[in-house]
């Protein structure tokens, strides 16, 4: 493909089964130092995506080749040009970004954002790990009444939202688990039964999902 019509590429969801063996590991005391590295550096390639993926469609687009930033109007004929040669449309990189489970308010964007910036520099297992636990178990929220709405797992973890749901619910746990993973779980329970209340067991596709701010029960 010719560099100065290149398409933006988005890290991809991760796969449920690395996640899986991680806590597993865990419950077991086992600390796999490149196990954790793979989960956390994969989280935070998709965490980085996200955020940029956002950030262009609130007006400032990120050139794929050069990463410059190209502020826009969202208008999808316009052009976004960049000052190393590379030039598309607002349509043609707006379509690389829909339905990939790529959108998010400010509180994920934070979320993200402190994830992308404190695992690099995190060196202990422990500190991995709680890092890693934070940003799988949180949620989007409805700002109105400040209920959660969706767990942001769904933009982090292949699936629909409710095999991600059933996936975060049956985590490994026990005695040997480093032992602050139980207050998120606590909290990921509590949270999780508004979401509960209106995922349908049959739901279908994740593009289908209610948006934050319709179909919420409140
Ligand atoms: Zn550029």
């Amino acid at each position: 493909m010719n560099e100065n019509h290149r398409v933006p590429q988005w890290a991809p969801r991760l796969p449920k089964k690395i996640i899986h063996q991680l806590y597993l590991n865990d419950a077991l005391g086992i600390h796999d130092e490149g196990l954790i590295d793979d989960v956390g550096y994969r989280l935070l390639m998709r965490c980085r995506s996200f955020i940029i993926a956002n950030k262009a469609v609130r007006g400032k687009a990120t050139c794929p080749v050069c990463s410059s930033i190209i502020p826009h109007h969202k208008r999808k004929d316009e052009f976004l040009v960049c000052n190393c040669g590379w030039k598309l449309s607002w349509g043609e990189y707006f379509a690389t970004i829909q339905h990939k489970q790529l959108s998010g308010a400010e509180p994920v964007i934070m979320l993200f954002m402190k994830f992308v910036k404190q695992f690099p520099v995190s060196r202990s297992y422990k500190n991995k790990i709680l890092l890693i636990d934070e940003v799988i178990h949180g949620f989007h929220w409805y700002a109105k009444n400040n209920t959660p709405t969706r767990p942001v797992a769904i933009n982090l973890i292949e699936g629909r939202l409710k095999d991600v749901i059933d996936f975060l619910d049956a985590l490994s746990y026990s005695t040997k688990s480093v032992s602050e993973l139980s207050q998120t779980k606590r909290v990921w329970d509590e949270n999780v039964k508004y979401v509960r209340s209106w995922v349908p067991n049959d739901q279908q596709s994740n593009d289908k999902q209610p948006r934050d701010k319709k179909n919420v029960k409140e």
